[in-house]
Parts: C-alpha cells; structure tokens; sequence
C-alpha cells in the first residue's frame, strides 16, 4: 500500500500527527500493532487522563539537549489542546497547580482523536506485526505482517519502554539505530523507588503510610506526598524525584512545613515524650517507627542540645538511599530515547535521514508528572505532522 506519511505507532503523538498531517491532505496510515489504538492514553490519569498543564516550560523536561523542547512546545501550547478539546465539547477540571483532568474517561478522548483521524482520512491498521524498515530511492517502505507500506515520510511514535502490557515494545530505538542515530541511555522514570534488604526490614511495616514530604536530589527539589509500599517508597513527590535519580541518596525533609528545630528549642523544658510529641506533626505510626530506630523516646527535658540538633537534622534531611526503582512494569515514562541533536526541533525531522521523523516519548525528552508527557506527545506529534 502506498501514502504520503506513514505512522509507526496509534498512541498520542502518533494520532496527533496522521490528524495534522492528514488535515493538510497528506495520505496517512497509522500502523499499530495493539489491537486498540492508544492503551496508554486510555490508562493515562487513572482513566482521566491528565492531558496538559497550564504552567508548562521546557524546564519541566529532562533531556540531555534542555532546549530542544521549546520550539514544538511553542508551536503547540496547552491553550491549543484546551481549545481542541473545548470546541469538541470535551470537559475538564484544573486539579491543581495547572494540571487539566478531563471531567468524563479517557476514553472520550480517544474516541475524539479516533475521530479527527477519521474525519480528515487518516487511516489506522491496528493488530499487526512490523516485520522491517527501510528506505530505497527516497521512499520508506515497512514490512508488515499485513503486507508491504510504502511512503514519503515516515514518523515514527512508538512510545517508550515503559508498560509493556500496554503495548510498549523498543521498535522506534531499533529503526533509530538502523538508520545511524544515537539513541541516549534509557531507564525508567516517573516510577516507585525500591528499599534494600536493611530500609525493607526498617519500613516494610509502615506500608500504606502516606506523608507531606519534601525530596531533594542533586538540584532538584520536589513537595508532596510520599506514600510507604511494601517494597519501597512511591508517591508524587518520589515519582517527581526518581525522574532525575540516576543513583545515590535522595534528601527526605519529613517535616517540610515546620522548623522542628526551632519548636525543640522552644518546648525542651516540656515532659512530653518525643513520640507523643512528634506524633502531633506527622501521622503516629511513622512517629512511633522513627523514634524507635533513630532518637528513642523520652521527655524533651531529657534530651541533650547535641541530641535535639541530631533529632531535627534527621528529620529534615532523612537520606534515604533507594536500591533501585520498580523499573519499566511500574514506570509511567522511560527517561532518555532518541538523541534530540539527531533531529530538527522545528519539524522532528532527522537531519541526516530526510522524510525520517520520531515523536513522543521515543524521543530524548522526558517530562515531569502533572501532564506533561501527553502535552510533549501532542506537541511533538503535531509538529511532525506539519511536515511529514
Ligand atoms: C499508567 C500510565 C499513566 C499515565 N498517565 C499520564 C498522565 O495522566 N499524563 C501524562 O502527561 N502522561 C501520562 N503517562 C505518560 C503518557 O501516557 C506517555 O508519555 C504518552 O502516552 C506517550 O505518547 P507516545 O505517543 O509517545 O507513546 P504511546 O502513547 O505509548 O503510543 C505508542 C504507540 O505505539 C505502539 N507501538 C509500540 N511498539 C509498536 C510496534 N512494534 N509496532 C507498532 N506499534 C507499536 C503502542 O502500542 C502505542 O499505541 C502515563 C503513562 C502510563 C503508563
């Protein structure tokens, strides 16, 4: 089968870019080898899909190329995916700090993009098997379990490596590699940190505790919950943490709105017990925990100065060294991906393979948790989509 662009992947950048490229009058076929286009989107904001954030900068991007974001990210703003959304009838809520939900299911977000992609003629084959790739006299050809594809362009939007029940498989790194490109080192991000056999014996009891918390890691500095599983530690603030840890200590402030220092100053003639009087600031089964295998308890007026000091510093700045992450089962993204200095930032195009773009997550750029990826996914996806 012969088209003008040919879409290696049905998920959020690859929908966006066949709806642009076909708006444009471009013949496109998605090929998807789920037998449901976009899994992840569906899955995406516990079905809610967090789809954009209204503060939203390349600074919440990690890639070694910082820059590279910003043009596609400027040619595709979260106005323009509101106003998509808006002018189809689609709801949603901002649950905070810029993060927009849809009000309904993901789903009807699918079921908008499906079609938008119907209505401007892109196709979409969905269940089959990419066999190969290859470009002969300027044209792309893909073979498919289904037959052979034949094209112009050719994007490629295969996500990363991350949920592999969702349909992740390392197909874009492979034909990145076939054509010459660098691909940066891929690990997985957004993803629960692990505790080593000592913090599992220390912590595993505490599992389904949640606390405010604030985690630190180089110069990166991230506020919110951290929640305490049997196997280590995850929520927001943790997932914000682990997209920038590549090894080492992460800083837990366990007190991150009080200066328990100054209140162990300002209380140490009191008979209240450590625990009891730390329990009146973080939930008392970590207080408890905490006591006992760090400061002990007994009446504040029977602390030393040396001791309170000792007390508040490890309650502020609790390192905590993860043995690992829960890796791609467990991860939302997959950090690193196709070395953005391999492609315009303009039009995704490869500079040295001509008609060769990449979108999405494949790509070497990450984003933070709070809607960013899908933004990153639309935004690359639809500069691709002017071009291809
Ligand atoms: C559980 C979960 C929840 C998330 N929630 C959010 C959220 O709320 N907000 C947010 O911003 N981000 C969220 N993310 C991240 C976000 O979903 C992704 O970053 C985004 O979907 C990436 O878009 P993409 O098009 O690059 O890849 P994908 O959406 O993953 O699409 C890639 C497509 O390529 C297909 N494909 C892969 N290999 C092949 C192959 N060999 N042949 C043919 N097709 C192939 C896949 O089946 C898939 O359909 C979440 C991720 C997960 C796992």
């Amino acid at each position: 089968m012969k088209c003008d662009v040919l879409v290696i992947g049905a998920g959020a950048a690859g929908l966006m870019c066949s709806i642009e490229a076909a708006r444009r009058g471009r013949s496109v076929i998605a090929l998807e080898h789920g037998r449901k286009p976009g899994r992840k989107v569906l899955a995406s904001g516990g079905g809610r899909s967090n789809f954009t954030n209204l503060n939203l900068s390349a600074d919440n991007y990690l890639s070694e190329n910082p820059d590279f974001p910003k043009s596609a990210l400027a040619g595709f703003t979260p106005a323009d995916i509101v106003q998509f959304l808006e002018s189809r009838g689609v709801m949603f809520d901002d649950k905070g700090n810029g993060q927009l939900f849809l009000r309904g299911k993901s789903r009807d977000l699918m079921d908008l993009l499906l079609g938008e992609c119907k209505d401007n003629g892109a196709d979409i084959i969905t269940g089959m098997k990419v066999k190969g790739v290859g470009k002969n006299s300027g044209r792309f050809t893909v073979n498919t379990d289904k037959g052979q594809f034949d094209a112009d362009s050719m994007v490629v939007a295969t996500g990363g490596l991350s949920c592999p029940e969702l349909g992740a498989t390392n197909l874009g790194y492979r034909i990145a590699s076939q054509f010459g490109l660098r691909v940066t080192p891929l690990r997985p991000a957004l993803v629960p940190f692990t505790f080593g056999p000592e913090e599992l014996k220390r912590f595993s009891g505490l599992s389904g505790l949640s606390l405010k918390a604030g985690i630190t890691y180089g110069k990166k500095s991230f506020r919110g919950d951290v929640l305490f599983t049997h196997k280590g530690l995850s929520g927001p603030a943790v997932l914000q943490a682990s997209l920038y840890w590549t090894g080492g200590g992460v800083a837990i402030d366990l007190l991150p709105d009080i200066d328990i220092k100054g209140m162990f100053i300002h209380d140490r003639a009191r008979s209240t017990e450590m625990r009891n009087y730390l329990s009146g600031h973080m939930p008392r089964r970590f207080a408890l925990r905490w006591c006992e295998l760090f400061s002990g308890s007994k009446p504040l007026r029977l602390y030393s100065a040396p001791e309170l000091e000792r007390a508040a510093e490890g309650l502020h700045n609790w390192t905590f060294r993860p043995s690992g992450t829960e890796g791609y089962r467990t991860a939302e993204v997959t950090a690193g991906g196709v070395d953005t200095r391999e492609l315009s930032s303009r039009t995704m195009e490869c500079r040295k393979v001509p008609g060769l773009f990449f979108a999405g997550e494949v790509v070497d750029v990450t984003g933070q948790l709070g809607g960013y990826n899908l933004h990153w996914a639309w935004a690359s996806g639809c500069a691709a989509g002017k071009y291809a």
